[in-house]
């Protein structure tokens, strides 16, 4: 198992890439924290893994309630007694052109994909500096590297999680503590499955491995970037996209 008692708080393990991750590090060892604002899909999820053997549980979180976070982790000491990985993947989008984006929905966006990390990451900080070890894993994006027509809010949290995970991992290195991102391609989740059939075909034909991602894909790269093996890796964005961004 790579992740043996390991403790790690997933957001927004309710659905897509969050609930596969929550599966597979749950198969791999680690307790599971599954923080999400999506009570019955969360609560799903930890059935789930309880009833493959695995151990976790469900705890409600809006990652841009600052005071619910601080309970998540609070509730996880209790129980498990530390957190060695935090995963911000709660995320959403409201797109739109920038001539018709209303200030809702750039303000939403922005609180929950960058603020809602940051609240995160300052809850966990405290504990994971007094055990002196961590993994914290931003979900990015590939069009953080792009850009992409109708989603200046969206790119803009994405951008901004690249900056902060290259500033902690600078500024938390010395205290044990790794910060790394992911930024996926074109995932097929609840998030991107509503997608007209002609978007779909055209993200594969710009895939080098002609096909689109799946949520086990990210899962995967993420269950390398908390695990031990990846010891030495730290301030990175690992782009899985099956080559999209080259
Ligand atoms: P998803 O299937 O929509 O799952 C997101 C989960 O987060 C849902 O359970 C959602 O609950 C929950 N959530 C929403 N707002 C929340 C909040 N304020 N606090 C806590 N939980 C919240 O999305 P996904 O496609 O798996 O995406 C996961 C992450 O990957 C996101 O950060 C996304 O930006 C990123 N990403 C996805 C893709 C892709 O192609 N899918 C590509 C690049 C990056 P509800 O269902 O109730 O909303």
């Amino acid at each position: 198992m790579r992740l043996k008692d390991k403790v790690t708080i997933i957001t927004g393990a309710g659905s897509g890439i969050g609930r596969e991750t929550a599966i597979l590090f749950a198969k791999e060892g680690s307790k599971i924290v599954i923080a999400d604002v999506n009570e019955k899909a969360g609560l799903e999820v930890a059935e789930t893994i309880k009833n493959e053997g695995g151990e976790a549980f469900f705890s409600i979180l809006d990652v841009s309630n600052r005071a619910q976070i601080r309970q998540v982790v609070k509730d996880t000491i209790d129980k498990y007694g530390k957190i060695d990985v935090l995963i911000n993947n709660a995320g959403i989008i409201q797109d739109a052109l920038i001539v018709k984006m209303t200030e809702e929905q750039w303000d939403r966006v922005i609180s929950i994909n960058l603020k809602g990390p940051f609240n995160c990451i300052q809850a966990v900080v405290e504990p994971m500096i007094n055990q002196g070890s961590g993994v914290i894993l931003n979900i990015s994006s590939i069009v953080a590297l792009y850009g992409n027509v109708g989603q200046a809010n969206y790119v803009a949290t994405k951008s901004g999680l690249i900056g902060i995970t290259k500033t902690l991992a600078k500024e938390l290195g010395k205290k044990g503590i790794r910060v790394n991102a992911v930024a996926p391609g074109f995932i097929i989740t609840p998030m991107t499955a509503g997608m007209p059939d002609k978007i779909l075909e055209m993200m594969k034909e710009k895939t080098p491995l002609k096909r689109l991602g799946k949520p086990i894909d990210i899962a995967n790269a993420l269950l390398f970037l908390a695990s031990d093996e990846s010891s030495y890796v730290n301030g990175v964005v690992l782009s899985v996209d099956g080559g999209m961004v080259l």
